[in-house]
């Protein structure tokens, strides 16, 4: 019938409009159950999977609470526990940054010998796209995405170019924006690191053996003397092979006078028996 699709296109927005309000009304899901009150104008609000409805934030008094993968600017990640950047200035990050937006310094020891930290480290906001290859390649897990987007401001240099300060935050935070994340690292970090003890124990334990079996077969520790009478035995070599070497002249001459010897000698046999002797 002309007009069907028409009918029940407004059939389905204005089961929306009142699911919009019974949702909130009757709170079967409700956009603030479970929601966190900032202070009294601010909250952050869930928004549950099974909602229905239209779904309208009243922003900025209220924010969406964001998954744990949301990403925005990265983050370099400060060791609470060592005190120090993670960040090992590789320059891996500032590598594969698709729309090269990262600058990176390695900082240097007082004779100018490069140190694995960085002095200086910078992300272009206005040029970072998210993308978070940075975070993924970093092998140190020390540059994290971080959910912060409200960053406008009125100059885009230099407040859009974040310095190490800028983006240094501590573990902490991390693990409060990515605790799934963090947990799997940390996870995968306590592994390596049970495996790395347990190798080095049985390198340990391997030469604890290998030096305890030594005595045996140990090579014999030569005394002053031997090796002076070795060294005398050396050059009393050294010393012959020269001389022979020296007089190898007159050994060839010997040779062939003796050869012309037995050549002639030969030759004397042969004359007698050609002549029947
Ligand atoms: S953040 Fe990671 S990849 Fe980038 S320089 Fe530091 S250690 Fe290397
Ligand atoms: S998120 Fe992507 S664009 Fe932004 S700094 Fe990292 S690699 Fe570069």
């Amino acid at each position: 019938m002309f007009g069907t699709g028409l009918l029940k296109g407004l059939g389905v927005t204005l089961k929306h409009f009142v699911e919009t309000f019974t949702d909130d009304r009757a709170e079967v899901p409700s956009r603030y159950r479970g929601s966190l009150d900032l202070d009294d104008k601010h909250r952050i609000i869930h928004q549950p999977v099974d909602e229905e409805g239209l779904f309208t934030i009243q922003y900025p008094e209220e924010k969406r609470l964001l998954p744990e993968r949301f990403r925005y600017i990265p983050m370099l990640i400060w060791d609470t526990e060592k005190g120090e950047d993670r960040c090992t200035a590789c320059g891996i990050c500032a590598k594969v940054c698709p729309p090269q937006c990262i600058w990176i310094v390695r900082d240097s020891d007082e004779n100018g010998k490069p140190i694995t930290r960085p002095a200086e480290f910078y992300i272009d906001a206005a040029v970072c796209m998210s993308c978070s290859f940075c975070a993924e390649f970093c092998p140190f897990d020390a540059i994290k995405m971080d959910h912060d987007y409200e960053l406008a401001v009125y100059e885009r240099y230099p407040q859009l170019v974040y310095d190490l300060d800028e983006l240094t935050v501590p573990v902490e935070y991390y693990a409060a924006l990515w605790p799934t994340q963090y947990a799997a690292e940390e996870e995968r970090r306590r592994k390596e690191e049970a495996e790395k003890a347990a190798k080095q124990a049985a390198k340990a334990k391997a030469a604890a053996a290998k030096a305890k079996a030594k005595p045996a077969g140990e090579k014999k520790q030569r005394s002053p003397e031997e090796i002076a009478e070795l060294k005398r035995k050396a050059q009393e070599r050294a010393a012959a092979a020269k001389k022979k070497a020296a007089g190898g002249g007159g050994d060839d001459a010997a040779k062939k006078a003796r050869m012309e010897e037995l050549k002639r000698k030969a030759m004397e046999r042969a004359k007698k028996r050609q002549s029947g002797e």
